[in-house]
């Protein structure tokens, strides 16, 4: 009874209820009102898993700490054969032999680990956002990748230098050397090339890597690059499915050895070679294209 009259009760109070709202087992003005009822549906986001697997999984943890773990044990193999570089044959404009060692990093998914950005963008239900994304890196709240301060440390007691090509603006370099080095890494002024970097005698296409890693590569041999995306490795044109998986088959030996790759399953250019690079078309489009591309048998 007292559950059947309580709602009735809390719906009436105002129309004349109170005789029985004063009833001994009725509630009171201390009673817990019942939690309004749940939405219908939960938001869904083609992301949530994925930043999840990143934020919490000791998986991605694991995988992101054993890869540079790996690399640190192929370093000296690396500086000791004077032949070995990891800059594509196309990209290598002069002999790298004798030239002092470095190693490439990119940025993001690399060595700095930015899911909060991506989780804001799960919660609130947006995409991509070049003022959100300018406003989390001048935070400079990203913590570093599992792995990567002790490669860095690694690699610099070896005399090798680092550098860091990365696609975030280079107005927003302050911000990111800050953010690297207040995550313990030991950051030149000079070795940080963002999107925009004037590299003389070569034409950037976009926001390709391929000048600035010539550039780099001008001056250094370098043993090895790290990035989250395959064209943080080499230039890749056309982004389409069939030469992502050409550019994989002809370095497949340089994967574990100079070339070395981060997991990224919350976005990269894997994604949109799947919608033929067309992020203008409806979000629900682009899913539809996604959704074509699974593969429900070998
Ligand atoms: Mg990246």
């Amino acid at each position: 009874m007292r559950l059947s009259l309580a709602p009735l009760c809390l719906a009436l109070v105002l129309a004349g209820c109170q005789r029985e709202a004063v009833r001994a087992d009725a509630p009171t003005a201390d009673t817990p009102v019942a939690a309004p009822a749940p939405a219908a549906t939960v938001p869904a986001d083609d992301n949530l898993n994925a930043v999840l697997w990143m934020q919490t999984a000791v998986e991605y943890r694991a995988n992101s700490l054993q890869t540079y773990r790996a690399a640190i044990a192929q370093l000296d193999r690396a500086l000791k054969d004077k032949s070995w570089d990891a800059l594509d044959p196309v990209e290598r404009g002069n002999p790298a032999r004798g030239l002092p060692p470095a190693v490439i990093f990119d940025v993001d998914e690399t060595v700095l680990d930015n899911s909060p950005y991506q989780a804001r963008l799960v919660q609130s239900g947006g995409e991509y956002n070049e003022a959100l994304w300018a406003a989390w890196v001048n935070e400079r709240k990203a913590t570093a990748i599992p792995g990567v301060l002790e490669f860095a440390k690694a690699a610099q007691a070896r005399g090798v230098e680092l550098f860091f090509i990365s696609n975030r603006a280079v107005d927003l370099k302050p911000a990111t050397i800050d953010n690297l080095r207040s995550v313990g890494l030991n950051v030149k002024d000079d070795a940080f090339l963002g999107l925009g970097t004037v590299v003389p005698e070569c034409e950037q296409d976009g926001s390709d890597k391929n000048c600035r890693r010539q550039l780099i590569g001008r001056k250094y041999r370098v043993l090895m690059q790290f990035g989250d995306q395959l064209g943080d490795f080499v230039q890749v044109a056309p982004n389409t499915p069939g030469n992502r998986d050409a550019i994989y088959d002809a370095h497949r030996d340089w994967f574990g050895q100079r070339w070395w790759v981060l997991s990224n399953p919350s976005y990269g250019s894997w994604e949109p070679a799947l919608f033929d690079n067309n992020y203008r078309a409806p979000r629900d489009a682009r899913r539809a294209a996604k959704r074509e591309a699974l593969r429900v048998a070998h």
